[in-house]
């Protein structure tokens, strides 16, 4: 899997300085948690982008599955910056560049 690396700068945004989830949405990313499989590559996408490891707890795209009979909830902490990697590497079209859409 190829990761494309994002600013150095965010990079540098450690686990503390991390914030609570706030967002269902972005502005450029368009989600449809009933097409989530619950895969949590988006999430693998991500964390390996910004933090050069495969770990869940860092990605900034969030997958909760609590009930397994209800579609899952897909939210996004403060830091995510909008930068398309985890729509790029989700197989199922569960999340999607409002751009694409014509939305934009
Ligand atoms: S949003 Fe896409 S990549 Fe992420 S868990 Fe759901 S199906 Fe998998
Ligand atoms: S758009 Fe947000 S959640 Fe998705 S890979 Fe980029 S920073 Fe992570």
């Amino acid at each position: 899997m190829r990761i494309e690396m994002g600013n150095p700068s965010e990079k540098e945004l450690t686990s503390p300085e991390r914030k609570t989830i706030m967002r269902t949405m972005t502005e450029k990313i368009r989600t449809s948690p009933e097409m989530c499989s619950g895969c949590r590559i988006c999430q693998l996408a991500c964390s390996m982008d910004w933090t050069c490891s495969y770990n869940l707890a860092q990605s900034r795209i969030l997958i909760d599955d609590v009930d397994a009979t209800k579609s899952v909830k897909i939210t996004f902490t403060d830091e995510c910056n909008d930068c398309g990697i985890c729509v790029r590497y989700c197989f199922y079209d569960a999340l999607k560049m409002r751009k694409e859409e014509g939305k934009v």
